[in-house]
């Protein structure tokens, strides 16, 4: 499939404007966050200038070779990381990134302390949790997002709120669900959840961001 990163754009954000409204949300609070992995300065450009403020990128390496540039002519755009952060990424990271969505593990939330306060650089995090138990996925374990919460807010650092990716065979609704009812008994505003397949699911859930990447830009090749 080949289609346009402009018409995904309009189809996109009318089917989040009417899956808000037919949950009774404003549109306005859910955030469309373009997943731009694998894709090339052009394209993002191009939804860019299509209004598009907010992408999210996998690895540190790849968004570190596209984004400066980017950044240089569209300096109000805003980066989300949202792969899996290594512990030897995260000084690169905190200087490129404006928000961190896998903070997943204590030892990772000593080093984001440490750099942030070096850099003077204080970015927001949200806790992502493996809702699904999946023993190769990224996520703290549902039962201790608790514990890391409250090592992370000992060292002061911003938490605004829980991410998830929920496992490919099982209705992502349970997951959905499962991560509003830990963001509400935590008191934390955030819920970044929903993908292509399901936003207008995880709107309904609450989703405050969906990550969108294959419904905007075509299949990654
Ligand atoms: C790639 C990616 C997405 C977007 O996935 P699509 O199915 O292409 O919309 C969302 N979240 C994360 C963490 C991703 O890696």
């Amino acid at each position: 499939m080949n289609i346009s990163a402009a018409s995904g754009l309009d189809d996109v954000r009318a089917r989040i404007a009417a899956g808000a409204k037919a949950s009774g949300r404003d549109p306005a609070a859910v955030t469309l966050l373009a997943a731009s992995k694998m894709q090339e300065a052009g394209a993002i450009a191009k939804l860019i200038s299509k209004g598009q403020k907010t992408f999210g990128e996998n690895r540190v390496q790849e968004a570190m070779e596209k984004w400066p540039d980017i950044r240089k002519t569209f300096p109000d755009v805003r980066l989300h990381m949202i792969g899996h952060l290594q512990s030897n990424k995260v000084r690169d990271a905190v200087a490129l990134f404006d928000i961190i969505e896998t903070l997943d593990r204590e030892s990772l939330a000593d080093e984001l302390a440490r750099e942030m306060e070096r850099q003077g650089r204080r970015i927001p995090c949200l806790i992502q949790v493996n809702t699904g138990d999946e023993p190769q996925k990224g996520g703290v374990e549902p039962d201790k997002a608790p514990a890391l919460l409250g090592h992370c807010r000992a060292l002061k650092l911003e938490i605004t709120g829980l991410m998830c990716i929920p496992p490919t065979h099982e209705p992502s609704a349970l997951h959905f669900a499962l991560l509003a009812d830990m963001a509400k008994k935590l008191a934390l505003p955030q819920l970044s959840m929903g993908m292509s397949g399901d936003f207008e699911t995880a709107i309904r859930f609450g989703a405050t961001t969906v990550r969108i990447g294959t419904a905007l830009f075509g299949e990654r090749s």
